[in-house]
């Protein structure tokens, strides 16, 4: 990208870390008297969350200075995500965390079920039981009664209600806010791509926080300097630059070191498929179903998360996003400790190879900075395998 160019969010907070953007943005929330509740997953019920009047805090942590204090409880061998996460409670140093009235947890990876038992002492928290065969005909049903015990646990602890016509406006509040955001994406399908990787993870951040009343004024006007800079020319990367599709784990913080490898070893990021990335904002929830509740119920479930087996919808996804953002190149980031992403690398690296004939990479990794350089000799000798343009 060229110098000069106006930041996609022009607020004061370009250029910082997301998670700056998201605590004013909570706080400011704080202090018109909104409560804020805790979340942990892509499997949070946004659309119950918001219609109870509560603003949602992402309490997935991605730093590798809290990874110490996690491990004086937690075992060493476990994702660093849980490790981190856990680090910042046991040290009560984060503000996202504190800020949060009760926490939302789901039992999808056994790190993460038992962190929450760890914790469950300190605020209300609240384990929703999710299905974990999402194609079984019981799997809606189950998840839809959970979703709906969520709404019960917020009515007790904030006071507030949960009503039918409420779930159903926040369906449609996320429909758009998807919609919009999915316009954003699509600057990432063109070549060359006029939009970043942090520009994408910077929206998709707040977005999981922001109400779509918030983002639509932030979105809309992303949209306009996207169109701008396509007129203009302005591109990022260099336009013979190998494009590369990140899927895996969920990556921030500190994990985005690979992002910066992959970009100084000369790719650019066109997709970012995973839970910090545009996988949230996948799917369309159905406006007009007779029980919201299961509507809410279908579209969580068709989240394509490796604690789901079978996970076919991964490979579907990753075909539709193949054949939307024309990648070059498919790395695979898996975090350390994480064996159901890890051992699902397989079937991925075999169906990108196969299918799409494409060069694959899988990185494990952690928050340490320890294993850069053999990550950048790794990412390196990948994209020297692209074909020049
Ligand atoms: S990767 Fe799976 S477990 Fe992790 S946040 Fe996403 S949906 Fe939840
Ligand atoms: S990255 Fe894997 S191990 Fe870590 S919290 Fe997510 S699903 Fe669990």
């Amino acid at each position: 990208m060229r110098e000069g160019i106006e930041p996609l969010v022009n607020d004061g907070f370009a250029g910082e870390p997301p998670t700056k953007r998201c605590l004013s943005y909570l706080q400011t929330q704080r202090e018109k008297g909104k409560h804020v509740v805790g979340i942990y997953c892509g499997y949070a019920p946004m659309e119950v969350i918001r219609a109870a009047g509560l603003v949602p805090a992402v309490l997935c942590a991605f730093a590798d200075k809290t990874i110490a204090a996690g491990e004086t409880v937690l075992p060493a061998n476990l994702c660093p995500l849980i490790k981190s996460s856990y680090g910042f409670i046991k040290t009560d140093t984060c503000p996202f965390y504190a800020i949060s009235e009760a926490v939302i947890a789901e039992t999808t990876c056994d790190g993460k079920k038992k962190m929450f038992e760890l914790i469950a002492d300190i605020k209300p928290t609240h384990v929703m039981d999710l299905p974990q065969l999402p194609d079984q005909k019981e799997a809606l049903e189950n998840w839809s009664k959970m979703i709906k015990n969520l709404g019960g646990f917020l009515e007790k602890t904030f006071g507030c209600k949960v009503t039918d016509a409420g779930v159903i406006r926040e369906i449609k509040n996320t429909n758009l806010k998807n919609k919009l955001l999915n316009q954003i994406f699509d600057f990432a399908a063109l070549t060359p791509s006029p939009i970043t990787w942090q520009e994408i993870y910077d929206l998709t951040y707040f977005g999981q926080v922001a109400t779509t009343e918030d983002m639509l004024p932030v979105l809309e006007s992303a949209l306009t300097k996207l169109q701008k800079r396509v007129a203009d020319g302005v591109y990022h990367g260099k336009k013979e630059s190998p494009r590369v599709l990140v899927t895996g784990c969920p990556v921030g913080g500190d994990a985005t070191k690979v992002f910066k490898i992959i970009e100084e070893a000369g790719g650019v990021i066109v997709c970012l498929d995973s839970c910090t990335g545009m996988k949230a904002y996948a799917g369309h929830f159905e406006e007009n179903a007779t029980d919201p509740y299961q509507s809410v119920s279908r579209r969580y479930l068709d989240v394509p998360c490796s604690c789901m087996t079978p996970n076919s919808r991964r490979l579907t996804e990753l075909d539709g996003m193949v054949n939307k953002f024309h990648p070059d190149v498919v790395i695979d980031v898996v975090l350390h400790a994480c064996h159901s992403y890890n051992i699902e690398s397989q079937k991925v690296k075999a169906y990108i190879e196969g299918k799409h004939k494409m060069p694959f990479l899988k990185i494990e990794t952690d928050y340490s900075p320890g294993d850069v350089e053999q990550i950048r000799t790794r990412v390196e000798a990948i994209l020297e395998t692209v074909p020049k343009k």
